[in-house]
């Protein structure tokens, strides 16, 4: 069992209701068994939203350590069930080292880990990009390369500047590229919450998606609230970590949407708990990431494929349009505005050696 933490630069600062990011700051997983078969996983926190690589790292190299060597990997639900019994929180770490054990599984039995969850509904899964530079005319050069790649969906990054400026980029964006632009808007918890029905209703005329996570994470009622008043879907990540949340968020209607993100749930299946609370209650279901390498995106990704009724597509961008390099040995694989689906056994895509050298800043072995 190592543990690599990584920090792979970025092309461009993002800018979110939450806070700027520079670089992508991760812990790759690395499991070998006895008979020499190596799974990975990732654990890719973000400070402002779920927590820190550093306490990502130390749960799986000194809490988890003992619990996992020796431990049966096919057994994935026994050993996470421990997990969980021993170490509260952390959802990046047990989201890594479930990938990590479904990886070796997969392995094992030659099938892909989507096959392991339920066998793939789909192969591809349309891609969305986040605009999010505070140099707008950056994000212009920037959609319209994306665009002549084939993509369609662009979340808009809101609620960080001004209420005109996020106004300003959705009539641009609407006006270059018309009807087939599939807009959607993220304010990253960034809406005062007595405004926040006021200028949702502003956007109503972009023809929006949904409107993502507008208030606080713990202001559910809030966002019940600004559900039911406005017309736009209303999606919730922040506000949706775990099964628990998702219950009681269903219960009061909190939102339209459920973004799904294997590192704020704690890996794939507890991800598809909060997929089958979702389509029990008539509620959405969207494919969000953490700022992550390849590594995670092909877990995202598996979880993903194996769920039926996924219509708003993924945001797997990073590997591919984003981050300094892919540290995939083969590129994370995103044709013509698609994601398609890694195939080959396990998670079917691992870190290039040489990459991951030379991004780790450190290793726990
Ligand atoms: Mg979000």
């Amino acid at each position: 069992m190592t543990v690599h933490v990584v920090r792979m630069p970025v092309k461009e600062v993002h800018s979110h209701g939450s806070g700027d990011v520079s670089a992508i700051n991760s812990v790759l997983l690395e499991l070998t068994t006895e008979s020499g078969i190596t799974g990975w996983g990732e654990a890719s926190p973000w400070p402002a939203f779920t927590g820190i690589v550093e306490a990502s790292a130390a749960a799986l190299h000194v809490h988890l350590r003992d619990l996992v060597i020796g431990a049966d990997p096919v057994k994935v639900e026994v050993v996470m069930t421990q997990v969980e019994r021993q170490l509260v929180g952390n959802p990046e770490a047990k989201s890594a080292l479930e990938c990590a054990l479904l990886d070796v599984t997969g392995q094992i039995c030659g099938f892909s880990i989507s096959e392991l969850l339920g066998g793939q509904q789909r192969a591809v899964i349309p891609l969305s990009f986040s605009v999010a530079n505070r140099d707008f005319a950056r994000d212009i050069d920037c959609v319209q390369s994306l665009w002549d790649d084939g993509i369609r969906l662009f979340k808009v990054k809101a609620g960080f500047d001004a209420h005109s400026f996020d106004l300003m980029r959705l009539t641009k964006l609407r006006s270059l590229y018309g009807d087939e632009i599939q807009l959607r808007v993220d304010y990253n918890q960034g809406l005062p919450a007595v405004d926040a029905v006021r200028r949702i209703r502003d956007l109503e005329s972009f023809a929006l998606d949904f409107v993502e996570q507008p208030v606080q994470r713990h202001e559910v009622s809030v966002m019940a609230d600004i559900a039911h008043a406005v017309a736009v879907p209303i999606m919730a990540d922040e506000s949706v970590f775990t099964p628990f949340d998702a219950l009681h968020g269903a219960t009061i209607r909190m939102a339209d949407i459920y973004s799904l993100k294997i590192n704020k749930s704690g890996g794939m299946r507890r991800s598809h708990e909060i997929a089958a609370i979702a389509r029990a209650a008539g509620i959405d279901i969207y494919g969000g990431c953490m700022f992550e390498t390849s590594i995670a995106h092909a877990a995202g990704t598996h979880m993903l494929a194996a769920l039926p009724g996924l219509r708003l597509g993924c945001e797997f961008y990073m590997s591919s349009y984003y981050a300094e390099a892919d540290l995939a040995e083969t590129e994370f694989p995103v044709k013509n505005g698609f994601v398609h689906v890694p195939t080959g056994p396990g998670l079917g895509i691992r870190p290039a050696r040489d990459k991951l050298e030379r991004y780790r800043c450190e290793m726990l072995k």
